[in-house]
């Protein structure tokens, strides 16, 4: 009976009622494989703090030092002797993926899935017609599960939209779907369940690969995986699906995926990106399902949460380490140290949640655009301004303290730099105006829950009136900064987001800070919304805001954030703009400490690396 509960959550049904038709026999696993990010290879290979380049002499094994992680990394494969025939590569392939399972088995990432539902647009194309937003850990074990960190969330969704896709989607998704789309076939990928094919070899960004379809055999079972697998000609993993399941019961069918994994760790390519898609917009067709979206898994890494895990996380010392003075903390001095408290609590919490970023690269980018509209207002803080980043899609900022945080969802669609300064500004303002709202998290028993109930324990919601004074404040720091003249194209973002807010009350639902909307309208940056240009499909130069996924990429192991380095692509329609838009992802696969050298030294100016379109 689970086995067949697995089965149905691996399918999109079309129909709740197909839920009652069992499988027939082996309820098929379907594995997918992760779609990596398109731009996350680099990252993987140069974020590990592991000397691997310089260990070049010694065997691979030691060369790999184990990052700080939580778990301990499973032991490389031992290496086989290298195939002289295709039957031998399948052999090996099987093999390797049977034992990428094993080594995940003790893992909980994180996974988002952001959806669009599509409608057609005579001028656009497929245009998004409204979203859903999901978020959760999976366990990765023999029985696997998920926590939600959306719980309410998702309750009032499913009873606000009625639509049948949704609801469809939910009952493929909120049990256990994606977890089986990370592989293949989780239970029989074998020769036994599967034909093999040998169809050519082809370059994944600097990795050859020997690319084979996967057929179910007949008789093999509902659900099995058809399609297309990329194996690297080295350990013989694979790094790529792209198929769908094949099922054959009644008003049910599995939706088409491609699927990338990233080679973070010694000897083993893990699921990262999934992206998925259906709908079809050619004349005459009766089917209206249409969707796009983008599934991403990180935090491989992260401890297994449970209450025994935080109770090791409690930090008594933290007030004294800070305050090495001799002398007793004036009022004035004992209320920043408690601040400094709360909100070393919260930074520390929502990276241990999967949900923050570790202090990195692209935290030097965002410090640099808050250092700019400090300096050019002789802003001086008795302590310096951090920024963070949040992993998520959904567009919002917010502050603890003097920490700064901000979306990945929302530095990708944000067009340039004045734009990123924009939304910057507004936390800032909170900071400079005094509108600390995280010091009760200085207790530590409010630190003390459950990962996947973050969102219920944390909150840094502003009232009106403070979000009011602290737009009001912004305007006048981006005035007197080096963004003044450029805040045309903040106008422009805000006008984009405005005529796009109907359809994505996902991506502008926030879930700890304050939402830049209100009741459909956009609210944040109240003041520059009307400043700038028209907005214009037909002026190609005018990029108001981005698609998802083009600047930020994040190393699904240990969570670190970067800027994507990708060169710009001429945009030659209206159609190429897609703004807050979900794209397929094509990540520059590479190998494991072969990736980019060293971390580049922090950019001096942010728009060395920071958002440059639209300037
Ligand atoms: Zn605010």
């Amino acid at each position: 009976m689970r086995t067949c509960n697995l089965l149905l959550t691996a399918v999109l049904l079309a129909s709740v009622s197909a839920a009652a038709q069992q499988p027939s026999a082996q309820p098929p696993a379907p594995d997918a494989t992760q779609t990596a990010p398109s731009s996350q290879p680099a990252a993987a290979a140069t974020d590990q703090p592991a000397p691997a380049a310089q260990a070049t002499s010694a065997p691979p094994q030691a060369a790999q030092p184990a990052p700080a992680t939580a778990v301990p990394l499973p032991p490389q494969p031992a290496a086989a002797p290298a195939p002289t025939t295709m039957d031998q590569v399948v052999t090996l392939f099987i093999e390797r993926e049977h034992g990428l399972i094993k080594v995940l088995t003790n893992r909980t990432p994180v996974v988002e899935t952001y959806l669009q539902n599509l409608v057609a647009d005579p001028q656009l194309g497929p245009v998004p017609s409204e979203d859903h937003y999901f978020l959760g850990r999976m366990d990765m074990g023999e029985t696997v599960d998920r926590k939600d960190y959306l719980k309410e969330q998702e309750t009032s969704m499913q009873s606000r939209l009625l639509g049948g896709f949704h609801k469809l989607y939910k009952v493929q998704y909120q049990p256990l779907g994606f977890s089986w789309m990370v592989y293949a076939d989780r239970t029989d990928f074998d020769r036994e369940h599967y034909d093999f094919r040998y169809a050519r070899r082809e370059f994944l960004g600097d990795v050859r690969c020997l690319v084979f379809d996967v057929t179910p055999k007949p008789k093999s079972g509902r659900g099995r995986f058809l399609g297309r697998v990329w194996v690297e000609d080295q350990g013989f993993n694979i790094v790529r699906l792209n198929g769908t399941y094949q099922s054959s019961v009644h008003n049910t069918y599995f939706f088409h995926m491609d699927s990338w994994r990233l080679n973070l760790i010694p000897g083993y390519w893990v699921p990262a990106y999934i992206y998925s898609e259906e709908g079809d917009f050619s004349a005459g067709v009766k089917n209206k399902t249409a969707f796009k979206a983008q599934t991403r898994i990180w935090g491989y890494d992260l401890k297994k949460g449970g209450k025994d895990d935080e109770l090791t996380q409690i930090r008594v010392d933290s007030v004294t380490d800070e305050s090495a003075s001799a002398q007793d903390a004036s009022p004035l001095q004992a209320e920043r140290v408690w601040q400094q408290q709360a909100e070393d609590n919260v930074v520390e919490r929502l990276t241990n949640a999967g949900l923050l970023a570790p202090e990195g690269d692209l935290d030097r980018i965002l410090q640099t655009v808050v250092n700019n509209l400090e300096v050019t207002n002789n802003i001086d803080l008795p302590r310096p301004v951090r920024t963070r980043v949040l992993l998520t899609a959904p567009l919002e900022t917010f502050s603890v303290g003097n920490t700064i945080v901000i979306s990945k969802g929302l530095v990708d669609v944000l067009p340039d730099e004045a734009s990123l300064a924009a939304v910057l500004s507004h936390e800032l303002a909170h900071i400079v105006l005094g509108h600390n709202l995280g010091s009760k998290y200085a207790f530590n028993d409010r630190m003390l829950f459950d990962d996947d109930s973050t969102y219920q324990n944390l909150g840094f919601k502003h009232i009106p009136e403070e979000e009011a004074a602290a737009d009001k404040k912004a305007l006048e720091l981006l005035k007197n900064s080096p963004y003044a003249q450029k805040l045309d194209n903040v106008g422009l973002f805000l006008r984009a987001l405005q005529q796009r807010a109907p359809q994505l009350s996902a991506l502008l639902t926030t879930h700890l800070g304050n939402s830049f909307e209100e009741n459909g309208t956009i609210t944040r940056l109240s003041g520059l919304d009307t400043q700038g240009p028209a907005l214009d499909n037909n002026k190609l130069d005018q990029i108001a805001a981005l698609p998802l996924g083009g600047r930020v990429k994040i190393n699904p192991w240990d969570d670190k954030a970067e800027m994507v380095k990708a060169s710009p692509v001429a945009i030659t329609s209206a159609r190429d703009k897609m703004p807050f838009e979900v794209t397929p992802f094509f990540p520059r696969l590479v190998r494991y400490g072969t990736g980019v050298a060293a971390p580049a030294a922090a950019p001096t100016t942010a728009a060395a690396a920071a958002p440059s379109s639209g300037n």
